[in-house]
Order: structure tokens, then C-alpha cells, then sequence
């Protein structure tokens, strides 16, 4: 009945008192207890299991309200029960701490609802006690959810000022969250945010579409990169809550950190549209701003332009010197082009080598050339890596809107065409698409399937220039050069067919008829005295043919040519690829007396200690060197120490490309004797050469050719 199993403590000194209790209790299935003395009373207490003590104060030994203020501070309900008759008593036990008071004689109902009236209150005050407790640790879980939560939790009064916001704030903005409290949420919004924030809070959204979410940007207290967040509100709505201009109150929500989300799309995207080694846009982006471009130049009738840009060389420094090389010079390549450019042009890899710029409104007619040329002379200047002078180059192609094509493919493929053109023609850097030039592809194939025509048709011709040893004018050397008479394209230099020759294969062939048409040319020329030496170019795939040394050996014995009267020239590039094969098949050929030379010396990339193991008799400086003499003080320089070092290793040196007497003047100061170049002769066809050493009278002639250059 008590609801706990708490027991009653009857304690009176009238046993007939006790007895009729304890008859009571039975009849109502009370658990109830007796003591007939204090200290019965307290001896029952201390064993515990008792809610309500029922309490006679008048004892014969002693107070028994003395029992009633021992027990006020426990968690004993007491009903003092009394035949004082005074009006003092009721009050004098309450002030004792009783909860209750009866007077004696008193009938069984109004008793037993007293006793049972306090058993209630007791049940009543428990049941508040750990509702209160329960409510006190849920109270404070909540706190340290939303204290702890790694969201931020706010609340805005109707005017959009914070009355709540969680601890968070402070790691993820450096606010106090009491700072915050009364400030309006825009302050803490970054600028450009703003009217979107306004708008999310201001809406009056009611029922399912009580919460909406979006992204902003937070601004932290200290400045420095804001933070985005997630960011839901809902409106929060007092009475009235069907009119969402009537009762509004705030708006709660929660804010999510997602900036490192942020930044990962940002790289992904960033990866999607770049490219990883340069950071430049690459040819998705590039596709899309010239789509965009195009758009813009059709509708106000403006001109733009695309360049393909291609490197010279590039191959070659990848393949000898490493791709993770080649990949820094790409950088560098990349720094270098973009500051040629503008702001609003844009700069893209395409691939390996291959570039591509947009200029997306041309001011005036040449401005795309004049950017060329930028580009040309921004990549002229070596490249320094790792100790290593790095020579590169550059060929462009441009193509215009809308002379040159209309449509985003067509300019591309035009600048590409372009380009080709103007790598397959030395003189120039550059080129403008022209309707005549054909693809690449084209290109490529009708010069592979002409070049395997050309031996078979004598379209392929050799021409000769010499060598002069400019101290006492005489022709020391020839060099064969290869031309091929094309029937349609008229000749084309080996600049222009002999990357493809390589690519074919062709160039085994080509160059032993080569050898063997030099040689018996050759024989034929010069005083018996001293002929001159026959000078001849070898490609890297010709020496690494396994019976090259063969080949060479057969047709000098087939043509009779002396082979102390030969020279090789090879170039450092051919000597990176395979050294070991390379140095054993020149020792070879060197032992039975033919000399070699290391042609366009100085734009290799080598250590010279290859100098040492090889069996090289001279080096050629190459002809940009010798063209820069004047105008670059760091070319004087070069040459200088080219020749220098080549005099401490016991080797001969030629300058290549010389053109002026200025340059044949400071050659003959720096100590270079033999030169090739045009101020001398041009390569010349074999009747033409034969004439020239007839007519050849040493330093007289060589003083008219110069003269006359
Ligand atoms: P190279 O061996 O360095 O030949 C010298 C090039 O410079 C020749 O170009 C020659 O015409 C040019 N030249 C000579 N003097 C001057 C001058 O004063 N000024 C200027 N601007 N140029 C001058 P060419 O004949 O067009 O040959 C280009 C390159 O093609 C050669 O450079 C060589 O590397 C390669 N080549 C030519 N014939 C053969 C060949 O039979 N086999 C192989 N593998 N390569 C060849
Ligand atoms: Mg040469
Ligand atoms: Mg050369």
C-alpha cells in the first residue's frame, strides 16, 4: 500500500496503544513495527527500513520530541502522535521537524489517513527527488552534447541577433561564444556571403520546408582563410505559427565545418582542368575558355587567336638526361611562356611538349606574331639545371579566328599544321596556318612514303661544303650534307626528313648510300698531296646497328677511300644514349684510322669526361654559338673556353656557321683556325665542289670569299 517497502515505527509508551496499532496495521496490511521506549526506538531506527516513525513525544524516559530532532535530518517522515492537549503541541512538533500531527484519542480512519497521507508525500517527493536528478544529468548530458558537438549550434532571436551558441565557436572561428551573444549573425558572415545568408534567414519558412540548408563562408575572429560551413536554419514560431509573419521567434540550426571538404573539391576540380607538372590549365580547360572566347569574339566580331607552341629538342634532353630532368625543364619551360603572356590569355599543356595559348581578343594584326616572338625568345636563353646548360627551342603554329577557322577544332588543328610548318623550316620559329600546308599527319606520311621513294628515284642528292683552315687558307676538309630534290616540293632540308628517315628506319639505308656515293665523289678530288678529308654526319640509329662497323668497313674497301681520310661526325646526344655499345664500335673504326668529331658541340648535355674514353680528334662548335659571338658577351666567353679546353685535350676545333668576317676576325684572335661557313661557301653539289678545289688557291681565295660574303 505504500508503494515502497518501507516499514512504520510505532514507538508509545502505552502498550494497549501499541497492541490496537498493531491490530490496525494487520487488518490493512500495514508493515508495521513497535517500540515501547526510546531506546527500543532507536535501537529498531539504526537497523534502518523505516519511512515513517509514529511518535508519542510523552515517555517516561525521556522527550520523545528529543527523538523527533534527532531524526529531522533523515530521511525519516515523522507523525507525532500525542494526547497533549495543548494548543503549543502541534506546533512545538512541527518545529522539531515532525511532517505531521495527531491528537490522541483519535478514530483508526484519521489515523490511518495520516500515516497514510504522509506515506504519499513521501512517495510524491522520491518520485520528484529522481525526477529532478534525471532531469539535472539529462540537463547536463545536453549541454555537453551540444558543448562537445563538433558542429556549430546556434540560436537568432527575430532579428537575427545570437542568443545561444555552442563552445565550438571558439576552435572554429577563435570567438568567445559570449562575445557573440546580442550581435547580429551577419557580422561573423564573410562580405561576399552575405546577401545569401540574409536571404536563408529572412525567408519565413513554416512546416516541411521549416529548415533549408546552404554554404557559406564564416570569417574567423583573427582574419585568415574562412571557414566554410554547411549551414542549416529553421525557423523557430510561437503562437500563430500557421502565419509565418505573425509569430516568429528565431531561427535555430547547426553549422558544419566542410572546409577541408571545400579544398579536396577544390583540388579535384583543380586536377580535373590542370595539369599536375606545370599547374597550367590542360586541354579540357583550354578547350573550354577557346569555346567560350569564340563565343565572345562571334557576337562582338573580334579576332582571337590559338598557338600551338612545340619544343625543340625536347625528346632528346628527356631521353638522355632523364625523365624526371625533362619534367623540371618543363616547369621552367611553363614559368618562362607564361610571362610572355597577358592576363587574360591563357597558357595550357596539351601534352609532352606541346603547348597551347589563346589569345582571346588580338588589339591589332601582329599582335599574335609579336606574342611568338616572346615565346621564341623567351626559350632561347639555355636553361640551367643540375650544373647542366640545357639548349632548347621552340616552333609555333597560329591559327586566327575566323580567317584560319571558325570552330574551336579547326583553329587547333590549323595552329597544329601550322606549327609543323614551321618546324620543318629552320629559319623560321614561327608560322601562320595557311591553307596550303595540309595536316601533320599528311605531312608525315606523304614524306615517309616520298623518302622510300627518293633512293630509288635518285631524288636524294649529296652537297658539299669544306672546311678551311683559315691561317693558311686551305681547304682541309668536306662535309656531305644531305638533300633530297623533292618533284613537287622542291628540296627540303634534313632538318625536315630526317627525324621521319629516323622514325622509318630509312636512315640505315639512306646513309650508306650516302657513304658510298661521299666516297666516290671524294676520291676524285684535290691536289694528290693533300686531299681533303671527307667529313660525315652519323645518326645515333646507324651507329646502333649491330653490323654498322661492317657496313662502314665494306664500303670503304668496296670504294677504295682511304680511311685516314675519313671522318665521322657525331653529336653528344648520340653518345648519351648507349655509351658502352658506342665507345667499342668508334675504337674500332678509330683503330683502322678513321677520325671523329663531335659536331654542335656545346648544346649537349653531358659531362665532358665522355671526351676522354672516346677517340675524338675535334670539336665543332655549333653555329649558335659563333652567331652570338658578337651580340652576347656569354657566347664570347663560351667560345673561348671551348677552344681553350679543346687545346688542353690535345683536340682540334672548327668553328661551324661562320658567316662574317667580324666572326672569322674574333675566331683568328681566340686561336680557331679551321672554320666552315658561308662567308667560305655553301654546301654545293658535287660538280660544283670539284670545281671549287680545282679553282682553290689557299688564302687568295679565301680573302675573295670572304670579300665578298
Ligand atoms: P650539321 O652537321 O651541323 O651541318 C651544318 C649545317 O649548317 C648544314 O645544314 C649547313 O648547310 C649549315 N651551315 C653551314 N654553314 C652555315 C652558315 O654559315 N650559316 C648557317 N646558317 N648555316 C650554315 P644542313 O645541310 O641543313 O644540315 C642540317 C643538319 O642535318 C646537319 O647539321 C646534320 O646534323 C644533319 N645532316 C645533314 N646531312 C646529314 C646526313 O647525311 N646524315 C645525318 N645523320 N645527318 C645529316
Ligand atoms: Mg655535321
Ligand atoms: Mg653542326
Amino acid at each position: 500500500m505504500n508503494g515502497t517497502d518501507e516499514r512504520i515505527l510505532a514507538v508509545d509508551p502505552h502498550p494497549r496503544m501499541l497492541a490496537s496499532l498493531e491490530a490496525l496495521a494487520a487488518a490493512r496490511s500495514l508493515p508495521l513495527d513497535t517500540a515501547a521506549t526510546l531506546a527500543e526506538a532507536r535501537t529498531a531506527l539504526q537497523s534502518g527500513g523505516y519511512g515513517v516513525v509514529l511518535v508519542d513525544p510523552q515517555f517516561p524516559d525521556g522527550d520523545g520530541l528529543v527523538l523527533v530532532r534527532e531524526l529531522r535530518d533523515s530521511d525519516v517522515d515523522i507523525v507525532v502522535f500525542t494526547a497533549d492537549p495543548s494548543a503549543s503541541a502541534p506546533i512545538q512538533a512541527l518545529r522539531h521537524g515532525a511532517a505531521d500531527f495527531l491528537r490522541k484519542p483519535c478514530g483508526p480512519d484519521e489515523l490511518l489517513l495520516t500515516v497514510q497521507n504522509t506515506v504519499e508525500r513521501r512517495r510524491l517527493s522520491r518520485t520528484n527527488r529522481e525526477m529532478s536528478s534525471r532531469l539535472r544529468r539529462s540537463e547536463r548530458l545536453y549541454q555537453f552534447i551540444v558543448d562537445n558537438s563538433p558542429d556549430l549550434i546556434y540560436v537568432l532571436d527575430n532579428e537575427g541577433r545570437f542568443t545561444f551558441v555552442n563552445n565550438t565557436v571558439r576552435h572554429l572561428l577563435g570567438y568567445q561564444p559570449e562575445m557573440l551573444l546580442g550581435r547580429h549573425f551577419s557580422q561573423i558572415i564573410v562580405r561576399a556571403d552575405r546577401a545569401l545568408a540574409r536571404y536563408c534567414f529572412n525567408e519565413r519558412r513554416t512546416g516541411d520546408r521549416a529548415t533549408r540548408g546552404l554554404e557559406l563562408r564564416l570569417q574567423r575572429s583573427g582574419g585568415g582563410d574562412p571557414v566554410h560551413v554547411d549551414l542549416n536554419a529553421t525557423g523557430m514560431y510561437g503562437d500563430g505559427g500557421g502565419d509565418p509573419e505573425g509569430g516568429f521567434l528565431g531561427t535555430y540550426g547547426v553549422a558544419r565545418d566542410v572546409t577541408e571538404r571545400k579544398h579536396a573539391e577544390a583540388i579535384i576540380r583543380h586536377q580535373a582542368y590542370h595539369d599536375m607538372l606545370t599547374g597550367l590549365p590542360n586541354r579540357a580547360l583550354f578547350q573550354d575558355r577557346l569555346r567560350q572566347s569564340l563565343a565572345q569574339a562571334r557576337r562582338s566580331q573580334n579576332r582571337a587567336a590559338v598557338l600551338f607552341l612545340d619544343l625543340d629538342r625536347f625528346k632528346m634532353v628527356n631521353d638522355s638526361l632523364g625523365h624526371s630532368f625533362g619534367d623540371r625543364i618543363l616547369e621552367q619551360v611553363a614559368r618562362r611562356l607564361r610571362e610572355c603572356l597577358r592576363e587574360g590569355d591563357t597558357l595550357a599543356r596539351m601534352g609532352g611538349d606541346e603547348f597551347t595559348v589563346l589569345l582571346p581578343k588580338l588589339e591589332r594584326e601582329d599582335s599574335a606574331a609579336r606574342v611568338a616572338q616572346k615565346c621564341v625568345g623567351a626559350l632561347e636563353t639555355p636553361f640551367e639545371l643540375d650544373d647542366q646548360e640545357v639548349y632548347l627551342g621552340v616552333s609555333i603554329g597560329i591559327a586566327v579566328y575566323p580567317e584560319h577557322g571558325e570552330t574551336m577544332e579547326s583553329l587547333v588543328k590549323h595552329a597544329d599544321t601550322a606549327m609543323y610548318h614551321a618546324k620543318s623550316h629552320e629559319a623560321a620559329h614561327y608560322a601562320f596556318y595557311d591553307a596550303g600546308m595540309g595536316n601533320r599527319m599528311d605531312h608525315y606520311l606523304s614524306m615517309e612514303t616520298g623518302l622510300r621513294r627518293a633512293l630509288g628515284n635518285q631524288e636524294l642528292q649529296v652537297v658539299y661544303q669544306p672546311q678551311v683552315d683559315t691561317d693558311d687558307g686551305s681547304i682541309v676538309a668536306v662535309e656531305a650534307l644531305l638533300r633530297w630534290r623533292h618533284p613537287e616540293r622542291g628540296m627540303i632540308t634534313p632538318m625536315d626528313f630526317i627525324p621521319v628517315a629516323e622514325q622509318t628506319g630509312l636512315i640505315v639505308p639512306i646513309s650508306l648510300w650516302l657513304l658510298r656515293e661521299a666516297c666516290r665523289e671524294c676520291l676524285r678530288w684535290g691536289s694528290p698531296e693533300a686531299p681533303p678529308r671527307l667529313a660525315i654526319n652519323l645518326s645515333s640509329l646507324q651507329v646502333e646497328q649491330p653490323d654498322f662497323v661492317e657496313g662502314v668497313l665494306a664500303v670503304l674497301h668496296e670504294t677504295g677511300f682511304p680511311p685516314e681520310r675519313l671522318e665521322f661526325e657525331i653529336t653528344e646526344h648520340l653518345l648519351l644514349r648507349n655509351v658502352d655499345a658506342v665507345v667499342d664500335k668508334l675504337r674500332e673504326l678509330s683503330g683502322r684510322g678513321i677520325r671523329f668529331a663531335i659536331d654542335d658541340f656545346g648544346t649537349g648535355y653531358s659531362s665532358l669526361s665522355y671526351l676522354q674514353r672516346l677517340p675524338i680528334h675535334s670539336l665543332k662548335i655549333d653555329q649558335s654559338f659563333i652567331h652570338g659571338i658578337h651580340t652576347t658577351a656569354d657566347e664570347g666567353t663560351l667560345v673561348r673556353t671551348i677552344i681553350s679546353m679543346a687545346r688542353g685535350l690535345g683536340l682540334s676545333v672548327v668553328a661551324e656557321g661562320v658567316e662574317t668576317r667580324e666572326q672569322l676576325q674574333t675566331l683568328q684572335n681566340m686561336h680557331c683556325r679551321a672554320m666552315q661557313g658561308f662567308l667560305f661557301s655553301r654546301p654545293l653539289a658535287a660538280a660544283d665542289m670539284a670545281a671549287l678545289l680545282g679553282s682553290w688557291d689557299g688564302g687568295q681565295s679565301m680573302r675573295a670569299a670572304a670579300l665578298s660574303c
